[in-house]
């Protein structure tokens, strides 16, 4: 059999050291889930993740591959359930089964490009404080840390109006909140969509005008790039221009073009951060029958409120979003705990890390002598 380069031959798998963490360790309940036929309100939040090209970037980029296997339940039943796997660096049970036509995984990229994106954000709502109970409705307690004995509480998204109303009147503000820290995993597809969010922002003025870029400049030496008045491109071509990196005829470097804009309503025209919108974004059918993520609005943060009808961001006696002309951010009104959230991480690498090995070959029912084969007491099984 012919030898694949994603079987490089390394050193046998061995524990790895224990990083820095990178942030929060994300859970599987703070991964943010739209139902079909739902709408969510969500904030998209700034990130510092580094990629193998050595970029700092607001999201998460990754490889993993689905595998479907029968899961022995706490109960000792049996149930069928998908995996998201990670492979493994060097030897990989899971790429060399894959690679091999194992039928039970799925989801693999072609030419070994990312296939799953995260990305920070806060998603805005009702949510209730509610005690996490046994099956006779006694009240669980943390068994071990700085919470012991205290109980154990999660966070309940309200989605029904009638409820949401109820709560909103009725309880006690300590155990409402109007936001979460969430975060999304999605594929490339979906994942379109949160960029897209991006491309909104930049065309909506502070001042609530219109934005349109006149010039494209060079990001490292200050070069016109693309004067808009004067170039063959067409429109559509004209529009994507800012989406990619060029080379610059200047000083040859290559990089995101910068956008000089000009403001329909104003003279000191200044495009929103995608951090300083809020996105609704609704799951619906598509037309080959698969879900999908639409963006259906996308509204200045200085505009928005939260389901009690507050503000996020402070305004002044008119109205508008108090801004510092200076250093014109947005300031929160809703104390320092959003502003908090905001700049939090999870930290994704934790999330996405991969299992051993050995892991894989039992969920992948391999046998002793088949490809990628390895158990705690075995090696791993090489090709030949
Ligand atoms: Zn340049
Ligand atoms: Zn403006």
């Amino acid at each position: 059999m012919k030898k694949a380069s994603f079987t490089a031959q390394r050193s046998p798998q061995t524990k790895k050291p224990r990083r820095k963490s990178n942030g929060w360790s994300a859970k599987w309940s703070d991964r943010i889930g739209v139902k079909e036929g739902q709408s969510i309100w969500v904030l998209l939040t700034p990130g510092n993740y580094i990629t193998a090209e050595q970029q700092a970037m607001d999201w998460y980029e990754c490889t993993r591959f689905n595998v479907k296997y029968m899961k022995t339940m706490k109960d000792g039943s049996k149930r069928q359930v998908y995996e998201s796997c990670t492979p493994n660096e060097g030897e990989c049970t899971l790429t060399t089964q894959a690679m091999a036509g194992h039928s039970a995984i799925s989801g693999i990229p072609r030419n070994d490009e990312p296939n799953r994106f995260f990305m920070n954000c806060i998603e805005f709502g009702v949510n209730q404080k509610e005690v996490v109970t046994d099956k006779d409705g006694n009240p669980l307690r943390y068994q071990h840390g700085k919470m012991k004995g205290e109980e154990i509480f999660r966070w309940n998204k309200i989605t029904s109006i009638r409820e949401r109303k109820a709560v909103i009147q009725n309880e006690d503000p300590e155990n409402v909140s109007f936001w979460r820290k969430k975060f999304f995993d999605l594929p490339p597809t979906h994942f379109n969509v949160l960029r897209e969010i991006g491309r909104k922002a930049k065309k909506m003025c502070l001042c609530g005008g219109t934005l349109q870029p006149v010039h494209y400049l060079c990001a490292h030496c200050g070069e016109t790039l693309l004067d808009i008045d004067h170039t063959d491109l067409s429109e559509s071509e004209v529009s994507r221009f800012g989406d990619q990196a060029t080379r610059c005829d200047g000083c040859q470097e290559y990089d995101y073009p910068i956008a000089e804009t000009e403001c329909d309503s104003c003279d000191t025209p200044r495009p929103h951060k995608f951090h300083e919108v809020v996105a609704e974004i609704q799951k619906t059918r598509g037309d080959k029958g698969f879900p999908q993520l639409v963006l259906s609005r996308v509204e200045s943060l200085s505009d928005f409120k939260t389901a009690d009808g507050q503000f996020v961001v402070v305004r002044d006696e008119n109205n508008q979003p108090l801004l510092d002309d200076e250093d014109p951010e947005f300031r929160f009104v809703v104390d320092e705990k959003l502003e908090k959230l905001m700049k939090s991480q999870f930290d994704f690498e934790l999330y996405t890390e991969p299992q051993t090995n050995s892991y894989y070959s039992e969920i992948l029912g391999l046998r002793e002598g088949q490809l990628g084969y390895v158990s705690d007491s075995k090696p791993y099984t090489s090709f030949r």
